[in-house]
């Protein structure tokens, strides 16, 4: 059970047993002098549990999570039985009402948490929706896109050394955890030092909500609803898991256009091609090839490259671990969510075989 909000006052409110509230949270002051707030959703089950904060749009263009949040708001699809629930659709305000990721100070909201209350515009910001929210939850779910430019499966990214938040973290049911802590400043490794467990899911594309990707993030958060007892059932397994800290983001060695031989969620082996390089007249510049086996984790959705321009993102499993991986996608059925997200995020691409495939 939480301890963290003995009184269930929500900025300024109390929110009843069974109940749900349309509350909102001041975070800043605009330049007109008038108040800067966010609206929040706390919802809570009729039994005291846990405080679980599901975030968003900490970057101001990644709306997934925004999506995935009204969805949740609006359909309710789950029933709540205990604990709280406080739903953030937006954390950058003014990011997402530029549609940026960066605050207008330029600033990354998400480099700028625990924050302190004489610091920048971001740093103040931080601090207001730390304090507020995160110091008074158990767990967080922070919900985040790839940046402009790019697409990723949905993976979970969590501090796996952690055993509360690994317990959490695989509860999600993704098919891909990246064992990491998270970058300094973060809101999940400012909100894990903090003690509250708090992972994020990095899916899809920025400026969109996709609706694989929302069906895959509610249903992680049903999961993980389900693993702390605050609803009915059990979390759903995965067809497979991989969890690895080792990924790796290959890299354009000559500028050019690409046609792409992968798509996000695919499996790859050591040389098989990713991309073809051509120059604009088609004329073949090189073939990038995968340095080891892999799955795709994210991959840029803009073909014309220069050289260093990110191309593929991969995560390279134990050794062995993708045949068993290979085998688990065989057997789901055609109509998976599996299979229908990696469609989704390969819909806008152009993907073909490559010349050099050799079978
Ligand atoms: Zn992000």
């Amino acid at each position: 059970m939480s301890t963290k909000n003995p009184d269930h006052s929500w900025f300024g409110r109390v929110v009843a047993p069974g109940t749900s509230e349309s509350l909102s949270m001041v975070i800043s002051e605009g330049y007109s002098g008038t108040d800067v707030s966010i609206p929040v959703c706390v919802w809570r089950g009729k039994a005291d549990g846990p405080t679980l904060a599901i975030t968003a749009a900490v970057h101001g263009d990644e709306i997934n999570g925004t999506g995935t949040i009204r969805h949740i708001i609006r359909e309710r699809p789950f029933v709540l039985d205990s604990g709280t629930l406080v739903l953030v659709p937006v954390i950058n305000m003014l990011g997402f009402e530029r549609h940026s990721r960066y605050l207008p100070d330029r600033r990354d909201l998400n480099r700028s948490f625990p924050g302190s209350n004489e610091g920048s515009l971001a740093s103040r910001m931080a601090r207001s929706v730390f304090d507020q929210v995160i110091r008074r939850c158990d767990y967080c779910i922070d919900l985040h896109t790839a940046a402009v430019r790019r697409t990723n499966f949905p993976n979970v990214r969590a501090d796996i050394s952690n055993g509360q938040l690994a317990e959490f973290a695989r509860a999600f049911g993704a098919e891909v955890i990246v064992d990491s802590k998270g970058p300094k400043g973060s809101l999940r490794s400012s909100a894990c030092k903090e003690g509250c467990a708090t992972l994020i899911l990095e899916a899809g594309e920025v400026w969109k909500v996709e609706p694989g990707v929302v069906e895959y993030a509610v249903r992680g958060v049903t999961n993980c609803l389900r693993h702390l007892k605050m609803t009915q059932g059990e979390p759903v397994k995965p067809a497979f898991r991989i969890e690895t800290k080792t990924t790796k983001w290959i890299r354009a060695a000559q500028g050019g256009f690409l046609e792409f031989h992968v798509s996000p969620g695919d499996i790859v082996e050591k040389d098989q091609p990713l991309a073809t390089n051509t120059d604009l007249m088609g004329d073949e510049q090189n073939v990038i090839l995968s340095p080891r086996d892999a799955i795709v984790l994210g991959m840029t959705t803009l073909p014309s490259v220069a050289p260093g321009d990110p191309i593929c993102h991969l995560a390279y499993p134990r050794k062995g671990v993708l045949r068993k991986v290979e085998k688990a996608v065989d057997k789901l059925k055609d109509d998976a969510l599996h299979h229908r997200v990696r469609e989704e995020l390969a819909s806008s691409m152009r993907i073909t075989e490559s010349d050099s495939d050799s079978d």
